[in-house]
């Protein structure tokens, strides 16, 4: 079966450059519409279909803001 993929944005972490939403192959990443701590609106995974490439984890200028997960299922 295929691996799966899912990419967490650590919320108040995103500065709302948009690196990811560019660099990203399948474009499944968007900008929130909420503002966080630092008054951003943090980028977010808007739509299934990651492949893991990790794109936007190596784009991200942020240390400790993207995080790509490979979806084990049991
Ligand atoms: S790991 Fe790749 S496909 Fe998945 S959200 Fe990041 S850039 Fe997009
Ligand atoms: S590259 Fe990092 S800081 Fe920039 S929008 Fe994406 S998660 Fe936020």
């Amino acid at each position: 079966m295929d691996k799966k993929f899912r990419v967490h944005i650590e919320f108040d972490q995103c500065k709302a450059c948009g690196r990811c939403i560019i660099a990203c192959p399948r474009k499944i990443l968007a900008l929130g519409k909420k503002l966080n701590r630092q008054s951003y609106p943090a980028a977010y995974q808007a739509k299934d279909g990651c492949i893991g490439c990790g794109a936007c984890f190596y784009q991200c200028p942020e240390p400790g803001a993207v995080t790509v997960y490979e979806i084990v299922e049991a």
